[in-house]
């Protein structure tokens, strides 16, 4: 039972690190990655508490990227997360969320939603990973929509009404940065990104020419003909498989279960079996 791909409030998650590994646990974990966006701050804790139950740990982090204009996620596994490089790197991408917020802000009050600065950080746990999600929350706590995915339709999400651009990493100095901690840098959830075959295409050599390792085959809730493609997929451009439930919060059906992917399809290369020994 693998998860390589969940949050805690270290950046957008509702659970402690400590509760995310105790939740992950539960629902029968063996092998647990935390991956909070753009930062480590968690993983001492989190490993700390899987060592205490026996459930096996490695490192990680979901890096966010621009690429060609469009935000992806790159996960980064298995690393030394005490790599200056790799640190200095994701303080350099951290930057810029204050300012980012103030932007979505400004917006949603032209729409007549004010507060959303203030609210959104009274819901941060960590002001300096300020997300859309904390946005999300925000609006639906002042009753503007009526859950998650309605703020990202309505408001939020890339393009939208209250959407503003921002430039996170480049690809190559991110996968430079995972590679340089020695981990394994691995796309996140492919299938999200509404990208076209050439898009994919693209992406996929790009990024395994940079030494890129893998992509996740399994995320959330995709379908199973979405990790059934993106089997394929990896085989063809030679990338290892991973596999993550982006596991937010309890209740939130739109990640998978914490903890508990499913089994990947015949034939792929579990990034796994590259981990470091412990
Ligand atoms: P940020 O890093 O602040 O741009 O926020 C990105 C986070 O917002 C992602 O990690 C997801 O948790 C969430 N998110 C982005 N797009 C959507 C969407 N369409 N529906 C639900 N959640 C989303
Ligand atoms: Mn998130
Ligand atoms: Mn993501
Ligand atoms: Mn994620």
């Amino acid at each position: 039972m693998i998860d390589l791909h969940c949050h805690s409030t270290v950046s957008d998650g509702r659970l402690s690190p400590a509760e995310v590994v105790r939740l992950a646990h539960q629902n029968g974990c063996t092998l647990l990655a935390l991956t909070d966006h753009d930062h480590t701050g968690g993983l001492a804790e989190a490993r700390a508490e899987a060592a205490a139950l026996g459930l096996r740990f490695v490192s990680g982090v979901e890096i966010s990227v621009t690429w060609h204009g469009n935000t992806v996620h790159i996960v980064g596994l298995d690393f030394d997360e005490g790599n200056a490089a790799l640190q200095n790197l994701l303080a350099a991408v951290r930057q810029g969320r204050l300012k980012r917020l103030e932007a979505i802000a400004a917006k949603l009050e032209k729409k007549g939603i004010v507060g959303a600065y203030e609210g959104a950080l009274a819901l941060a746990a960590n002001p300096e990973m300020v997300s859309r999600t904390h946005v999300a929350d925000f609006l639906i706590q002042q009753g503007h929509v009526r859950n998650k995915q309605q703020a990202f339709t309505k408001y939020l999400g890339d393009g939208k009404s209250c959407a503003v651009p921002h430039q996170w990493a480049e690809l190559a100095d991110c996968v430079a940065a995972i590679n340089g901690a020695g981990g394994l840098a691995v796309v996140a959830h492919p299938m999200r990104y509404g990208f076209s075959a050439t898009a994919k295409r693209r992406l996929f050599e790009e990024f395994k020419a940079l030494g890129g390792a893998g992509i996740e085959v399994h995320s959330g809730s995709c379908s199973k003909n979405d990790s059934l493609n993106y089997a394929l997929l990896a085989e063809r451009y030679g990338l290892l498989a991973s596999a993550g439930s982006d596991f937010h919060r309890p209740g939130d059906f739109s990640g998978g279960i914490l903890g508990a992917c499913p089994e990947l399809p015949k034939g792929c290369r579990p990034v796994w079996e590259h981990f470091k020994a412990v």
